[in-house]
């Protein structure tokens, strides 16, 4: 059998090509791939990101947010995951080996013989181990959901960014009823902090962004953030202490990419005995102006998070199925495997005239 996928052979390079489905090792079991979710990671693992950080090995198979049914399956695996063939799943990013001391505490996602999907190489197995692809193989030691099936594929594939919003702005962060977050940033993961924050119960949810960004900030105020804020024509720390008559956020998420000033603001916002949740990535950026006596002063907890726990997953899954929120202006793009670089090209901002929240590939 042919199987087309995304194969990434290089920093920015990435081809389509129909490989030959090997044999599949005991255990595995084989994805007929629906479709499959975009997000910032994306991005950055195509201009070679996490072959640098040394997390992923080319050539691989990109995609890490896939949805599809159950082609094949072992009656034991089957049985273990509590699916069948045809069934619809989600499929989590990390396969955790369960016996290193990181797993067998709880902490799978710092599994120290971790295997995570888009990351491994198509010379380690059967090699099909990403999303952008007709097909994938999954180990037997994945963690899958069941998805309902009364889902479009594009609300599907939510799972992703609103299981981070719940583990980043719920969890993480520790968000209790009433309370202010303050979240920066808009894209997908500032998103599904705010659809967390709202279940959480949240009373006042901030969302920051940029002019450019209006767009994603009108989606925000859809899903229930109550003020937003464009930084770049505004003083955010200023309009946080307006909108909170001084009490400052109980809560602070970070989900920007690249910029070290929401850090900065996100120290000044949160109000002492507060919570900042950093979960963007700065390009390795050292943060001038950071003075740490700041954290001490206001006795303030400042954590960085890795990875979405099941958990999470689960609540999102929940709460897209409830049918709650009205996701479709989120869905901005659908294309296929052969837009690939169309997709990534969108997804950098660089396409001119295109207003992009979310991208979902499907085969
Ligand atoms: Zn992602
Ligand atoms: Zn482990």
């Amino acid at each position: 059998m042919k199987v087309r996928a995304a194969i990434q052979t290089g920093d920015s390079q990435i081809t389509v090509n129909e490989i030959e489905l090997p044999t599949l090792e005991p255990g595995e079991v084989l994805l007929r791939i629906e479709g499959c979710g975009m997000c910032g990671s994306d991005l950055e693992s195509y201009r070679g990101a996490t072959v640098a950080a040394g997390i992923a090995e080319y050539p691989l198979v990109p995609g890490h947010e896939p949805v599809g049914r159950i082609e094949r399956i072992s009656h034991d695996i089957a049985t273990l995951w509590g699916v069948d063939v045809g069934d619809r799943i989600a499929v989590e990013p990390f396969v955790p080996c369960g016996v290193c001391d990181r797993c067998t505490e709880g902490a799978y996602q710092l599994c120290l013989n971790r295997f995570i999907y888009c990351c491994m190489p198509t010379t380690l197995g059967t090699g099909i181990w990403g999303g952008f692809s007709e097909y994938m193989v999954l180990k037997p030691a994945s963690i899958v959901h069941r998805v309902p099936e009364h889902l479009s594929i594009q609300d599907a594939v939510l799972f992703n960014p609103i299981g981070a919003g719940f583990e980043w702005a719920y969890k993480a962060a520790g968000t209790q009823v009433g309370d202010t977050i303050v979240i920066f940033g808009p894209g997908q993961r500032g998103l599904g902090s705010v659809v967390a924050a709202v279940e959480a119960g949240a009373s006042r949810i901030v969302v920051t962004g940029l002019e450019r960004d209006a767009h994603k900030l009108e989606l925000a105020l859809s899903l229930g953030a109550t003020d937003v804020i464009k930084a770049d024509s505004e003083d955010v720390v200023a309009r946080v202490v307006d909108i909170t008559d001084g009490a400052l956020a109980d809560r602070v998420v970070d989900v920007t990419s690249g910029s070290v000033q929401p850090v900065l603001d996100a120290v000044e916002v949160a109000r002492p005995g507060g919570t900042i949740v950093l979960a963007g990535l700065k390009d390795q950026a050292e943060i001038a102006g950071f003075v740490s006596d700041r954290l001490v002063f206001k006795s303030l907890t400042m954590r960085g998070v890795l990875g979405v726990s099941s958990w999470s997953f689960r609540q999102a899954i929940r709460v897209i199925a409830s049918g709650r929120y009205d996701f479709s202006s989120w869905h901005t793009h659908t294309l296929g495997l052969d837009d690939l670089e169309h997709a990534i090209a969108l997804l950098g901002g660089s396409v001119a005239n295109e207003r992009v929240v979310h991208i979902t590939v499907v085969p």
